[in-house]
């Protein structure tokens, strides 16, 4: 956003209550605003922001609930890595650069103060990358648990935003980095699945608890002009791949070798053939699953590459059979269909 010229005072006026949430706002949130003068200091009712010629706006929102939504056990920098994560994830999913995110946080009455300073600092290493601005938000105090609704603007050049519709039979179906760790993760988390090697397990529960949104590579993607179709994974790889054909109105084959893993997820499926379930049902990935012509790929993995990622091709897209009620077919590596049991995270 670009800023505007706007003097603030600096510090609440004597006449302003003095209060545990002016308090918090000014010493924990405050330097989250970058000084970036539309924030006029979290002291005014609103927040001033324009977008740059040839640009719009892409906004997202998430609330989090403590115990629905991640694990209260995790710390308070987890939760706010968590928090900005998904949400900058929806906007990578739109080719969208992170610029600016609004916090509206409902803190149980009587949390600690070090708890929330914690949970600021957390936030802002989780910005950090982006250089994304805290502008505003909201602070409540709750009897019920601790939970975070942050909404998350981002610019993509305009008309060039990345969508869930637009993928054609004949395209070939990629996701970037590796894909089943955030579900395993939240497995060990909760005792479901025990991993003996300690740098493994560290793995798997770092991915669960600190997504690592790829806007990096969406706006390298959207500049390539190539992509036809994205989704970010979060509720899992075949519940957001049939997002993209359900609006694109087509169906996709994905070949199940061909789905990259780390080596923590390849050690635990080695073990367990069944956890394929929950490597391609299972959520909280937080990479992108996107469409794109089989001539474009050299050229995304090559870009990909120079960034540090990594682009993979699990399978193509297909004319839709509308006999066939399943959008996303999975195949073993003799090309037979295999039947995947869970269906993606439900909401409601
Ligand atoms: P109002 O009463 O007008 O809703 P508030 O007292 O809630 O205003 O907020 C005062 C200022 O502090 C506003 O600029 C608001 O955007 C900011 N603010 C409140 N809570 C947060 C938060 N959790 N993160 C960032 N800014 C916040
Ligand atoms: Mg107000």
């Amino acid at each position: 956003m670009t800023e505007p010229k706007t003097e603030h005072k600096a510090e609440q006026t004597s006449n302003s209550k003095p209060n545990r949430e002016f308090d918090i706002i000014a010493r924990y949130f405050r330097p989250l605003t970058n000084g970036a003068a539309g924030a006029l200091a979290l002291q005014d009712d609103a927040a001033l922001l324009s977008v740059p010629d040839g640009f719009e706006l892409a906004v997202t929102t998430d609330c989090l609930v403590g115990g629905v939504h991640f694990l209260e056990t995790l710390s308070p920098q987890d939760i706010a890595h968590k928090v900005v994560g998904v949400n900058l994830s929806d906007l990578a999913a739109m080719g969208a650069m992170p610029k600016v995110v609004f916090l509206a946080a409902q803190l149980p009455k009587g949390i600690q103060e070090s708890w929330i300073a914690d949970f600021a600092e957390g936030l802002r290493a989780a910005l950090k990358p982006s250089g994304a601005a805290l502008m505003g938000g909201d602070t409540v105090s709750t009897p019920g648990p601790v939970a975070f609704t942050l909404t998350a603007m981002g610019h993509v050049p305009k008309g060039h935003a990345l969508m869930r519709s637009g993928a054609q039979p004949g395209d070939v179906l990629c996701v970037t980095g590796t894909i089943g760790d955030g579900a395993l993760g939240l497995a060990v988390l909760t005792d479901a699945l025990s991993i003996a090697d300690s740098a493994e397990r560290d793995h798997l529960i770092q991915r669960y608890a600190r997504p690592q949104p790829r806007w990096k590579l969406a706006e390298m993607m959207v500049r390539t002009r190539q992509i036809r179709a994205a989704v970010d994974i979060s509720d899992g790889l075949l519940a957001d791949v049939g997002h993209i054909c359900m609006a694109s109105g087509v169906a996709a084959v994905i070949d199940a070798p061909a789905v990259p893993l780390s080596k923590a997820v390849r050690g635990v499926l080695a073990q367990d053939p069944t956890v394929l379930n929950t490597i391609l049902g299972g959520g909280d990935d937080y990479e992108l699953a996107f469409c794109a012509p089989q001539n474009a790929i050299a050229d995304l993995q090559r870009l990909a590459n120079e960034l540090g990622e990594c682009i993979t091709v699990i399978g193509r897209i297909v004319a839709s059979d509308l006999e066939n009620t399943a959008p996303v077919t999975v195949h073993d590596k003799a090309g037979r269909p295999i039947i995947v049991e869970s269906q993606g995270y439900q909401h409601l």
